[in-house]
């Protein structure tokens, strides 16, 4: 007699029931399927097992006593790459949905977890498992809110998929890799990218509203290495907001307090991480984290042009000056941030120091979040790796 799954028992939550997180939930899906009998371990915010998972999914956790592993994860290699015809309307060359298309063509998987747009909104994210290029190339480009990818985690089930690509980022891989072996697939593979400072959809209004010209035509924008957000409108135009110019009383609170107690921004239980904040300017950055993301990494090499990072600059005193400004949320007027902006841009870290520094100063930003509002979650949920990094700088006294 086969035994019922106990969690096949179990009844995901209705849009209007509060998730177990409460008001940490950034929303990954798993709550609005079966699998939330598994949210206790799985839920990135409840239960902080990062090292536990990079063992299981990489075969050791990371070297703490290895900068480059303390910073970016478990992994076997790093370079910098763009595509050679890039994707158009990609968010940058399309190089993640270039490695879903050569999997799910080559036959390694049958579906693939990734994102499309709301037909009535291009910014409300509708998860999908894709089965074939089209529909890949519908979800390319970057949903900038929460979004519930593992909310299609029962269609996998009901299919009888048994291999599949799931792309997503952090809080989502990390209730992904929890419940794998509950999944009944004899192959998972991940693709992640990096994230930071999501937001819901009506921060998401807030942050055009306040930042950008022109809110109702951006169709795209990303936070850059060179300190200024890029955005694109319809018409094909484009627009920069420097960092220190973002209207930081006002989006005080707009990120998601989710994100803002996150230290998983490098994606740590992926095969394979693609982003962009190691690399220079108009490259994305490409982790390889085991095995299994070199074997898919290989698939694409011949679309790429790949060069080794560069690391280049010092980030410590910039993030130590940063610190207090987080924490008073002071805002300069746009003319001086964008002076400010050009000589940061002229002398500031490049490459892996740029992700250093951002590493650095969204931990910190976060490590003091968690202080002021979870003191009691502080020790189990910031992972050892952060607190390392974060004892680098000298924090306001609690
Ligand atoms: P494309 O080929 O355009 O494909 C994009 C893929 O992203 C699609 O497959 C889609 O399914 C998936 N996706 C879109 N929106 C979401 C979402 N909300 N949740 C999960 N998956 C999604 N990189 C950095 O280096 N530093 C950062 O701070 C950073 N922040 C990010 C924040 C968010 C919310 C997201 C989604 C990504 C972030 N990235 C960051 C990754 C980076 O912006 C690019 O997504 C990555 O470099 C891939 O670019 P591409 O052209 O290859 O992707
Ligand atoms: Fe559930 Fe995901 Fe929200 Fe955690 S983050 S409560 S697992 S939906």
């Amino acid at each position: 007699m086969s035994v019922v799954p106990s969690h096949r028992r179990a009844k995901g939550l209705a849009d209007t029931q509060r998730r177990p997180a409460k008001e940490l939930c950034s929303e990954c899906g798993l709550c609005d399927t079966h699998y939330i009998h598994y949210v206790k371990d799985a839920c990135a915010f409840i239960t902080q097992h990062i090292d536990e998972l990079e063992t299981q999914s990489h075969g050791r956790s990371r070297h703490l006593d290895n900068e480059q592993e303390l910073y970016f994860g478990v992994h076997q290699e790093m370079v910098a790459a763009r595509k050679t015809e890039p994707i158009e309307g990609a968010q940058w060359t399309g190089i993640v949905s270039s490695l879903a298309i050569a999997m799910l063509e080559r036959g390694l998987v049958e579906g693939v977890i990734c994102v499309q747009s709301s037909t009535s909104d291009r910014f409300t994210p509708q998860p999908v498992i894709a089965r074939n290029r089209e529909e890949i190339l519908a979800a390319r480009v970057n949903k900038p809110t929460l979004s519930p990818n593992l909310s299609v985690l029962e269609q996998i089930e009901q299919s009888g998929m048994k291999r599949l690509l799931a792309i997503g980022v952090g809080c989502q891989i990390q209730a992904l890799r929890t419940v794998e072996s509950k999944l009944g697939l004899e192959k998972l593979y991940v693709l992640g990218t990096p994230c930071t400072d999501n937001v819901t959809r009506s921060g998401l209004q807030k942050f055009l509203d306040t930042t950008s010209r022109s809110p109702e035509t951006v169709v795209h924008y990303e936070f850059m290495q060179d300190f200024n957000v890029h955005f694109k409108h319809s018409d094909g135009s484009t627009e920069q907001v420097p960092f220190f110019g973002l209207n930081t009383k006002e989006l005080k609170d707009v990120f998601a307090p989710s994100c803002m107690t996150c230290f998983d921004y490098t994606n740590a239980l992926a095969d394979i991480v693609v982003g962009y904040m190691g690399a220079t300017f108009g490259w994305q950055w490409i982790v390889v984290r085991n095995e299994t993301g070199k074997e898919m990494l290989e698939l694409i090499k011949d679309q790429l042009q790949v060069q080794p990072v560069i690391s280049q600059g010092d980030r410590r005193a910039a993030v130590q000056q940063g610190i207090s400004a987080y924490d008073n949320a002071m805002t300069l007027p746009i003319w001086l941030a964008w002076i400010i902006s050009f000589v940061v841009n002229k002398v500031g870290p490049k490459g892996l120091e740029y992700g250093r520094f951002s590493i650095d100063s969204h931990f910190v930003r976060n490590f003091l979040y968690v202080r002021r509002n979870y003191p009691k979650k502080l020790e189990a949920h910031v992972p050892e790796f952060a607190k390392r990094i974060v004892a680098h700088y000298q924090l306001p006294k609690v």
